[in-house]
């Protein structure tokens, strides 16, 4: 039986959502604290003196004054564009065809396709992110290789197979019964092997036929305790497109729901351009909306209403949507997220950034019961963080009364420099030499 470890540092929590519930009432800051890890999972938090009181022979790891807390969940990304993030140029349409479609194609290669997401998941880990939920490619090879190193590192993630039967090139198009066929394969080999989930993946309404997307609705309906992602409403030119794609539709959203693909467990990229019947829908439907706001800046996609569907209740988590996002980094994110919503007339706070990037993004992907916290219970997947990384956040963050002070410099000047060290399922992860 592996012994229990604690971690000593300034520790931050959620007891509820800062956005319902208030900061005050839902963040916890314990500035000498700790986590007792043990069997993968966390046992015990509370303050140091205690937690070395009660686990005499524990293991001590004590990062000083580094900020420990639930490592970062990215809800929605794509591994395969991690070799052609910030391309120069295009809108979302003619970024796919010109950077993203060529890329995808070489992921037939099974080598090349393990060599991507290895450096993958090096460059999340290092930039403290713990669970992602990606899109693969039309290759199943590139599923087996996005799956088979995150169970080699011992991580939870998500994803699955795109699947796109039009619109694509010759090489990166599937067919309905060829989509089901093999995202079936892949779902029996992977769902629930240790810690991967498999996601059914449309990649969005003008890519997938009408037989595709009710393929995928009737896999979903025999595979509920999945997750279905795709896309929604990212840009205004392809809320046109889908319009002409689907002349019947009420609107985008219809398009997913009447092949049976709008529900608990839809997972909508984007969804910035909504229509009134859309926020009522998805909100009835209890489905996830994911804002991903590198990528809406960066392609010229719109505003994301954070305040607006915050207040109607919606279930929204943050994500990269790497490589149309510009950045690995979820602290990167968070910077973004805070200045969309500030040209929105709202400025986040930084407990609500925070708890988007762990227990939004969670509660986005349904796995807040497992990750995303730190409370006895949850897996023990985390981040250590140092405030003063670099000598311009340094600077700043020891003139700070308070966590949020202290924090808030690091969410939006800090980058991978700032992560100090990662666990994952209770092992210490990165620095890679420092086994835990
Ligand atoms: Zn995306």
């Amino acid at each position: 039986m592996a012994d229990t470890t604690l971690l000593l540092g300034q520790t931050l929590s959620f007891r509820a959502d800062p956005f319902a519930a208030g900061v005050a009432e839902s963040a916890v800051h314990v500035r000498h604290g700790g986590v007792a890890l043990r069997d993968g999972l966390i046992q015990e938090t509370g303050t140091a003196d205690e937690l070395r009181a009660r686990h005499p022979g524990a293991t001590v790891r004590d990062y000083g004054d580094g900020l420990i807390t639930a490592g970062f969940i990215d809800a929605h990304a794509h591994f395969p564009q991690t070799a052609m993030i910030a391309s120069w140029g295009k809108r979302l349409i003619d970024w796919l065809n010109t950077y993203t479609f060529p890329e995808e194609m070489r992921f037939a290669d099974a080598a090349y396709a393990a060599e991507i997401a290895a450096r993958y998941f090096d460059l999340v880990l290092a930039n403290g992110t713990t669970t992602v939920c990606s899109f693969c490619t039309i290759h199943p090879e590139s599923v087996d290789a996005y799956f088979s190193e995150a169970q080699a590192r011992g991580l939870r993630v998500l994803g699955g197979k795109t699947c796109m039967d039009r619109n694509a090139p010759e090489g990166l198009r599937d067919t309905p019964q060829s989509a089901y066929d093999d995202s079936k394969a892949l779902l029996e080999k992977w769902h629930g092997a240790g810690r991967l989930s498999y996601v059914i993946t449309p990649r969005f309404s003008p890519t997938s036929t009408p037989d595709q997307l009710a393929a995928m609705g009737a896999l979903w309906a025999e595979h509920p305790d999945c997750l279905m992602q795709t896309h929604l409403s990212e840009q205004v030119d392809e809320v046109s497109w889908v319009r002409s794609l689907f002349p019947e539709a009420r609107d985008y959203l219809d398009t997913y729901e009447c092949h049976g693909l709008l529900g608990p467990g839809a997972v909508f990229g984007h969804a910035i351009h909504l229509e009134p019947r859309e926020r009522a829908r998805l909100k009835e439907a209890d489905a996830s909306l994911v804002h991903c706001p590198t990528s809406n800046t960066f392609i010229g996609s719109g505003l994301f209403d954070m305040d607006g569907l915050m207040r109607e209740g919606q279930r929204i988590g943050l994500a990269t949507d790497t490589g149309g996002g510009s950045s690995f980094s979820m602290l990167r994110t968070m910077a973004a997220a805070y200045e969309v919503a500030q040209l929105r007339g709202r400025a986040l706070h930084p407990a609500e950034l925070y708890w988007l990037a762990t227990q939004g993004a969670a509660r986005a992907l349904r796995l807040d019961h497992r990750i995303g916290n730190l409370a006895p219970g949850i897996e023990a997947d985390l981040v250590v963080l140092d405030l003063a990384s670099t000598p311009a956040i340094a600077q700043r963050s020891i003139r700070a009364n308070d966590i949020w002070e202290a924090l808030f410099p690091t969410i939006m000047m800090g980058d991978d420099r700032a992560v100090s060290a990662v666990w994952a399922g209770g092992r210490s992860v990165m620095p890679a030499a420092s086994a835990g």
